[in-house]
C-alpha cells in the first residue's frame, strides 16, 4: 500500500503553493480520466494529488467578442454541445464528439485533454516489461522495430515514435489557439504549437510546461475559416477509439479561390501536426478533388513509416483530401 496525499485548494495561488510545498511527486488532477488510468497502470506514481475542481470560475465558456475562451475545467461534453461553438467552430465540436465516450466526456476537462499521454502499448504495459524512453528515460524503445501499427510516421526520432493521442489539440491547432498558463513565476500564454515537444533529446517530456504550471484557459480567434471547418477522424471502430489518422481543416473560400486554409493532422505524428506544406498547395487556387489529394500527399511528403504503419500514409492522404472537401462544402455564403 502506498500513501498518497490529497488536497483540494479553492484558489489558484493555493494550488500553486500546494505544488511548491509538496515537491516533484505532485500532480494536479482535473477530471481524473487520464491520471487515475495511468496510476492504475503504474505509469504515474504521484505522492501528492492537488485536486483543482474546487477553484471558482475555471469552467467558463466565454463566446462574446472576437475571441472565444474556454476555462480549463470546462467539460468536453459542455464545450462540444455549446450552440455558439457548433456554429463558430464545427471543427472543435466534432473533435470532442468523436473522442472517448459520452461518460468520459462528461468527466474530462478540455485542459486535461491537452496533457493526456500517449497510448503507445509499450508505454502502457506493466512496469519494466518493455524498454521505453518515455516511461524510463534511457531504457530504449520497444516500438522502434517492434509492433508499430499505431505509431507515428511524422515527427518520430531514433528514441520514440509514439503518437500524440488527442483530437481536441489537433482541432485547436488548425485555429491558431493559445494556451493561458499560471505558474510559480506568474502568468503567460503560449501558442498551442509551442506547448508540445518532439521526442528528440528528452522523449519523456511531452510538453513545455514548468513544474507547478497550471493551464487556466484556451483562447481561439473568431474567423471565417473557423466557421467553415471540420474534424475528420478514421479509427478502427466508429466510436470510442483513438485516431488512426485524422485531419482538422479550417478554410475560407472567396469566389472560387481558397483565401485561407489551416490543416492539422492527428493519429499520425508525435505531436499535433500542422501541415503547412499542404496548405501552401491550396492557397490561391480553386479546390478540386485532385488538388485536395495533391495537398494530402504534400502533408505526408516527409513521412517515415516503420514496418506495419505504412498504411497510415495512404489513409492520411485520403483523410486530408476528404476533410478539405467537407470544409469546402461548408463555405456557403
Ligand atoms: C477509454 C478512453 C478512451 C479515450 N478516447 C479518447 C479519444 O478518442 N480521443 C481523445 O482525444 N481522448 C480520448 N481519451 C482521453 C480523454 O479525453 C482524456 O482522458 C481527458 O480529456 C483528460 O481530461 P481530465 O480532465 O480527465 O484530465 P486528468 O486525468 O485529470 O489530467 C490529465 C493530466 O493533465 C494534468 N492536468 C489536468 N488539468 C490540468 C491543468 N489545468 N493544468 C495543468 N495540468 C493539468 C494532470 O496532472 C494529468 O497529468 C480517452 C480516455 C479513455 C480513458
Ligand atoms: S515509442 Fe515512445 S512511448 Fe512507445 S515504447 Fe518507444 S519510447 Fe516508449
Amino acid at each position: 500500500m502506498r500513501t498518497i496525499g490529497y488536497e483540494r485548494p479553492e484558489t489558484l495561488d493555493a494550488a500553486i503553493a500546494a505544488y511548491s510545498g509538496s515537491g516533484s511527486g505532485s500532480r494536479y488532477i482535473a477530471g481524473g480520466t487520464t491520471l487515475y488510468d495511468l496510476m492504475k497502470l503504474g505509469v504515474e506514481t504521484p505522492t501528492h494529488l492537488i485536486d483543482i475542481t474546487a477553484i471558482a470560475n475555471l469552467d467558463r465558456i466565454e463566446t462574446e467578442g472576437d475571441v472565444t475562451r474556454f476555462g480549463t475545467m470546462a467539460l468536453m461534453s459542455d464545450v462540444a454541445e455549446t450552440p455558439a461553438i457548433r456554429t463558430e467552430y464545427p471543427v472543435l465540436s466534432e473533435s470532442l464528439l468523436k473522442a472517448a465516450s459520452q461518460q468520459l466526456r462528461n468527466m474530462a476537462t478540455v485542459g486535461g485533454n491537452l496533457l493526456q499521454r500517449t497510448r503507445c502499448p509499450y508505454f502502457r504495459a506493466g512496469n519494466g516489461v518493455y524498454p521505453c524512453n518515455k516511461r524510463q528515460p534511457g531504457s530504449g524503445c520497444a516500438a522502434l522495430g517492434g509492433l508499430d501499427r499505431s505509431q507515428a510516421v511524422l515527427g518520430a526520432s531514433g528514441s520514440c515514435n509514439a503518437v500524440s493521442p488527442g483530437d481536441w489539440p489537433v482541432a485547436l491547432l488548425a485555429l491558431d489557439a493559445r494556451v493561458e498558463i499560471i505558474g510559480i513565476d506568474g502568468q503567460r500564454t503560449l501558442p498551442l504549437d509551442g506547448l508540445y515537444r518532439l521526442p528528440a533529446e528528452r522523449p519523456e517530456a511531452d510538453h513545455n510546461l514548468n513544474p507547478g504550471d497550471i493551464i487556466i484557459g484556451i483562447t481561439v480567434p473568431k474567423t471565417a475559416a473557423g466557421r467553415a471547418s471540420t474534424y475528420h477522424k478514421i479509427r478502427d471502430r466508429e466510436s470510442f477509439a483513438f485516431a488512426l489518422a485524422s485531419a482538422a481543416v479550417a478554410m475560407e473560400i472567396e469566389g472560387a479561390v481558397v483565401r485561407d486554409v489551416r490543416i492539422a493532422l492527428g493519429g499520425v505524428a508525435t505531436l499535433p501536426w500542422r501541415a503547412r506544406q499542404a496548405e501552401s498547395v491550396i492557397v490561391g487556387r480553386t479546390l478540386t478533388r485532385e488538388l485536395a489529394v495533391e495537398a494530402g500527399r504534400a502533408a505526408f511528403q516527409d513521412a517515415r513509416p516503420g514496418r506495419h504503419n505504412r498504411f497510415k500514409i495512404d489513409l492520411g492522404v485520403q483523410v486530408v483530401a476528404d476533410a478539405l472537401m467537407i470544409a469546402a462544402g461548408r463555405n456557403v455564403r
